[in-house]
């Protein structure tokens, strides 16, 4: 008797550089997968999805037709869950971008639609780290600092599905620095995003030493500079912060690091990190992804077979 065959999902993550496209099985395996470059010389918004069809298009065809149980969407925020489109994100230079209609007419399949980070915790939830905790939260550090919060087994979503805007709490009084989202100062995104280290670095050391970029400090801090390695007490002091936060708030099983700062230096970064969580606090386990950049990705997969946010 043949194998009764495994529900497929059609998976999309779309951020201000590439758009994937991915199908997935019920068991998070990804059955194939195509990445092309963010298309942003349109006129509006609809070229971008008009990107993701032909993505999709071109994935399914290659594949030789099959059903499928949905699609599922990550995108990245903020989001307004009830247009279904992203909207005044800072990473792609539409003002709105239409998702959840155009996919669904387009293909005539039920379409869920998530901010990326609040995929990348139900990606956790259902293929990582989180099937054993109903309680956890993925924080992604890349270059945006971002997070998703699953509670008793619920995903904090917020009233337009961007809830656990984490990046964008308050860890520093003494720098001051204004933040990527343009108008707050002392995020702990200003500080510890891969687009915001070395400004970290210059601001802190005055501009004596002419870094520019987080890999090259976290190089240095590898083969033991003195300087670099007091920067990495700062730095850990910072995101140390952003935890300890992070845990005051949701009370997690699970802290899981993932975004290609964490993913790169995650040796380095679990040293000075943990060393400045504070003491009194209840500590969950705290773990590097073993998803890889793949997290939002499954999470999308997830909310097709498990039918949610
Ligand atoms: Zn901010």
């Amino acid at each position: 008797m043949a194998k009764k065959a495994k529900n497929l999902a059609i998976a999309v993550d779309i951020g201000g550089t590439n758009i994937r496209t991915a199908i997935i099985d019920q068991d998070g395996k990804i059955i194939a997968k195509n990445v092309t470059k963010t298309i942003q010389t349109g006129k509006s918004g609809n070229i971008i999805v008009a990107q993701v069809i032909g993505d999709i298009k071109k994935l399914i065809v290659k594949n030789s037709p099959r059903k499928f149980k949905g699609i599922g969407v990550s995108a990245v925020g903020p989001i307004d869950m009830k247009k279904g489109a992203i909207v005044n994100t800072p990473n792609i230079k539409y003002k709105f971008i239409p998702i959840v209609e155009p996919l669904r007419k387009t293909f005539g399949l039920p379409v869920f639609f998530l901010n990326d980070c609040n995929a990348g915790a139900l990606g956790e939830k259902y293929f990582g780290e989180g099937k054993k905790f109903s309680n956890l939260v993925y924080i992604t550090i890349s270059s945006g600092i971002g997070g998703g919060a699953i509670v008793n087994g619920n995903l904090l979503l917020g009233k337009d599905g961007n809830a656990a805007e984490i990046g964008h709490m308050i860890v520093d009084t003494e720098y001051n620095l204004p933040c990527t989202c343009g108008k707050g100062r002392g995020h702990w995104e200003a500080y510890a995003s891969g687009n915001n280290i070395a400004k970290f670095f210059r601001a802190w050391n005055k501009n004596k030493h002419s870094i520019s970029t987080a890999a090259d400090i976290f190089d240095l801090a590898r083969k033991k500079d003195k300087t670099a390695l007091m920067f990495m007490e700062k730095l850990g002091k910072i995101n140390g912060r952003g935890i300890s936060n992070v845990i005051a708030a949701y009370d997690p099983e699970v802290v899981i690091l993932g975004g290609a700062v964490a993913l790169n230096n995650s040796e380095i970064f679990l040293k000075y990190g943990e060393k400045y969580i504070d003491k009194f606090l209840r500590w969950p386990k705290i773990e590097i992804t073993a998803l890889g950049e793949s997290s939002p990705l499954l999470g999308a997969a997830a909310s097709v077979f498990h039918n949610r946010p």
